[in-house]
């Protein structure tokens, strides 16, 4: 008999892209804490960069967490425009890594992930790294097999330990901000993929107690039934965390889920 470990806590993080002001960014996120988060579940905005420390701030006293989008590998240099994981660890808790955004349209390689995954893990950042495949792959059968490369190639050399923190979003690239969303059972599965391959680089306890998020346009409509999934630990939310009355209704959706020991 599969014995039942300890609960993993839902997690539920909006990901507002290139969207919102400093001051917009703000009330928003004074909003969707006038919406009361249900108790028992982690909320994380990740406004952009320029309104993080503001966001922080309107956040303080709360359990609300707030991280960035992005972030450079290495901790300071010539790099204009980029961040990198100290700066970010004075204002923020959690970091978005390996977007598929940034994969596709920023030319971020899994090299690219891994390191931007060990900095943000020795800055003490929670990061949040993506994975998920294109129409085509799935299409062609590829998706377990890119889930696997990119989840081997993110945390490579990254031991057990270090990787406490770690969060993995499994986000279907013809998911993201189309309207169209995996089916329960293709979340649950691809989300076993991962899991099987955090296992590949991680010892078992590790990869258990990793909470792996989906994400690919949830709403409110459709959250409980994704969220339900075995496997499940919460979501990565783009649009539907725009307007807090619906990022607050996905929340109230995640369940926690137990690890097997
Ligand atoms: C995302 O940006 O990670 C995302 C899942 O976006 P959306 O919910 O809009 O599909």
């Amino acid at each position: 008999m599969r014995e039942i470990g300890p609960e993993r806590r839902p997690l539920v993080a909006g990901n507002w892209k290139m969207h919102t002001t400093p001051q917009s960014a703000v009330e928003l996120a004074r909003a969707i804490v006038r919406a009361e988060p249900p108790d028992g579940v982690g909320l994380v905005l990740c406004p952009p960069a320029i309104a993080v420390t503001d966001v922080a701030r309107a956040v303080v006293g709360t359990s609300v967490q707030v991280g960035a989008q992005n972030m450079h590998w290495l901790d300071s240099g010539a790099f204009t425009g980029e961040i990198s994981a100290p700066m970010l660890a004075g204002v923020a808790e959690v970091v978005i890594v390996g977007h598929s955004e940034r994969r596709a349209d920023f030319g971020e390689t899994d090299e690219m992930v891994n390191r931007k995954l060990r900095a943000a893990l020795a800055a003490g950042l929670m990061p949040i790294v993506c994975v998920g495949e294109t129409e085509s792959v799935r299409d062609a059968g590829g998706a377990r097999a890119l889930i696997t490369a990119q989840v081997e190639a993110a945390l490579a050399g990254i031991d057990s330990t270090d990787a406490e923190p770690l969060v993995l979003a499994y986000e279907p690239v013809w998911a993201i901000g189309t309207g169209r969303t995996a089916t329960p059972e293709q979340a649950a599965e691809a989300i076993g993929w991962a899991r099987e391959a955090l296992s590949h680089t991680l010892d078992a306890p590790a990869a258990q107690r990793t909470r792996i998020l989906y994400g690919g346009s949830v709403s409110p409509a459709n959250a409980r039934e994704l969220l339900a999934q075995d496997g499940v630990d919460g979501a990565l939310v783009g649009g539907a965390s725009l307007k807090a009355a619906d990022f607050i209704a996905i929340a109230r959706s995640a369940v926690p889920k137990q690890t097997s020991a």
